[in-house]
């Protein structure tokens, strides 16, 4: 395996060549370890990797851990927690690492993280944790994600799974409804605190988008699932297959003895352009794509036969995480020729920076400023789509700025497959089953942000449902907010986790 786009950065040592100028420099000047550039993490050959699904990301190696572990500062204030939404002891497991207590650091992360192999792999950190280091205010921050991801992979492949100790139970029954990260966490953190938590899942696999959504190529099905049993190791029972509000309702939970209930059913329907031709065969929301790739296995072919349409050009509507994943999945799939066509310009895409890097290495490409307006037909099928040029005006009520179209610009793309990835919102099958449950206009939940506490009493809800399409560890924050007022809820203490 070889790894080109870092090799002008690493010496045959495997260290940074420029740290290693840095550090005998350092010798004689007597530099601190925070001086060294942050430690770059190996990557697939971009022409290897996308004719597989295997993960991209390599990870740390134990000396490349080390080595970024001891550029932390340790400082006293500890910004970076205030910027983990499940208030991770940064500093603390950054310390263990230095010093190769690696079990000690993801026992130490799991204090308060139920899910830390999949958070170091998709957080967000450069807009979290890292946003808040120090080091970053005037170069790079440290790489906390990759040093998450190290420790609990580390203790995976060295401990197996390691459990906390469980306090006596309380006796006390939880519902948890949706298996996602807010669902996980809250079910986990529950069950750390001695309740007997039962979370019921819609669909036949728990992870929620983790599972569904997320490729393989970013975030490995094993990893969810490792992490996933380990929160049913805490005693947590995980119902697959029950649609809450079709197959149960919430009033059949509280009649059957939960005491309190948790929504954590994310918000998963699809939103659509609603331009002619989005019905043709050939279109896909980005959720169904990933769903069939995903969840149901075609990326997995031959051993699975799954129906998806596997397009030669493909063009993918949208400028976000999951318009990244779709692309990168109908290049994997085959496809010869995969475009991003967004309407407003780079700057604006809400996609994380590492992805559309990814996404560039391997080919696909960028139309900015480019509105579909028409999608063309073929016997039933895609054949192209039109599209109208946009230019930037003021900026609108998100902050960016909103895209104009340009007069007479129209012009036509040739394609096969159209994915729409422009956003999902609130699916109103559980809350409309549920009178009383306060919901503001567009159909998400209401709550107490403090409390994740409904309009209604001993109901609680977390994560996409109430925020609208977030990330993972917002969600979990959520998740673990919920946890801790159910338990103050149902016992008058306070949570210690
Ligand atoms: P979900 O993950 O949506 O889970 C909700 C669960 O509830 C699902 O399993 C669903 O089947 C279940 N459910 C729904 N209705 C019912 C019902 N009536 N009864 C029972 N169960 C029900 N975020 C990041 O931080 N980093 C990323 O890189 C990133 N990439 C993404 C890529 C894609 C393709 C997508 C779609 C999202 C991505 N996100 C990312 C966003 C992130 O995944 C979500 O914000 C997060 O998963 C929300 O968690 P949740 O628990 O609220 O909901
Ligand atoms: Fe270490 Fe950065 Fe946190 Fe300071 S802010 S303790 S340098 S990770």
């Amino acid at each position: 395996m070889s790894f080109p786009l870092l090799s002008p950065l690493l010496g045959q040592d495997g260290y940074p060549t420029a740290a290693r100028k840095t550090v005998s420099r350092s010798n004689q000047r007597k530099e601190r370890p925070s001086s060294l550039p942050r430690t770059p993490m190996r990557e697939r050959d971009p022409s290897e990797r996308t004719g597989d699904f295997e993960e991209v990301s390599l990870g740390y190696s134990e000396e490349e851990a080390v080595r970024e572990a001891s550029r932390c500062l340790q400082c006293r204030k500890r910004p970076c927690v205030a910027g983990c939404p499940v208030e991770v002891d940064i500093p603390a497991f950054i310390r263990l690492i230095r010093e190769g207590e690696h079990a000690a650091a993801a026992a130490k992360i799991k204090e308060k993280n139920n899910l830390p192999a999949i958070c170091g792999r998709v957080c967000p950190q450069e807009n979290q944790c890292e946003a808040e280091c120090t080091l970053g205010k005037k170069g790079e921050p440290v790489a906390i994600g990759r040093l998450e991801r190290f420790a609990a992979d580390w203790e995976a492949t060295h401990k197996g799974g390691v459990s906390p100790d469980l306090p006596p139970p309380t006796g006390k029954r939880i519902a948890v409804v949706g298996s996602g990260p807010a669902g996980l966490t809250c079910a986990g953190d529950l069950a750390r605190m001695g309740h007997q938590v039962t979370v019921f899942e819609a669909l036949n696999a728990p992870g929620g988008v983790l599972v569904y959504g997320i490729p393989e190529f970013r975030l490995p099905k094993s990893i969810v699932k490792r992490e996933v049993e380990y929160v049913q190791s805490l005693g947590v029972r995980i119902l697959l297959d029950h649609v809450i509000g079709c197959t149960l309702t919430l009033q059949d939970l509280m009649r059957d003895g939960y005491e309190a209930v948790f929504i954590g059913i994310g918000a998963g329907l699809p939103v659509f352009m609603g331009i002619p031709g989005e019905n043709l065969n050939g279109v896909y929301s980005a959720n169904e794509y990933l769903t069939r790739s995903n969840l149901m296995k075609a990326y997995l072919f031959p051993d699975y036969d799954t129906p998806i349409k596997r397009g030669k050009r493909v063009a993918v509507i949208g400028g976000g995480n999951v318009a990244l994943d779709s692309a990168r999945t109908a290049l994997r799939l085959g496809a010869e020729e995969v475009s991003i066509v967004y309407r407003r310009s780079r700057a604006e895409m809400p996609a994380r920076a590492e992805e559309i890097a990814h996404a560039e290495e391997e080919g696909i490409q960028f139309r900015f400023l480019t509105l579909p307006v028409r999608i063309l037909e073929k016997d039933g099928w895609v054949r192209g789509m039109v599209c109208q040029r946009m230019e930037l005006g003021e900026p609108d009520e998100s902050g960016r700025r909103r895209p104009i179209p340009v007069e007479g610009s129209e012009f036509e793309m040739e394609v096969d497959l159209v994915i729409v990835a422009i956003g999902t919102r609130a699916n109103p099958l559980l809350p409309s089953t549920v009178p009383g449950l306060r919901l503001n206009r567009w159909g998400y939940i209401e709550v107490d942000p403090e409390t994740g506490r409904t309009s209604l009493p001993n109901v609680f809800a977390g994560g996409d449902i109430v925020t609208g399409s977030a990330t993972v560890i917002e969600a979990m924050g959520a998740g673990k907010k919920a946890a801790r007022a159910i338990h103050r809820m149902l016992t008058g203490e306070e949570a210690l986790i």
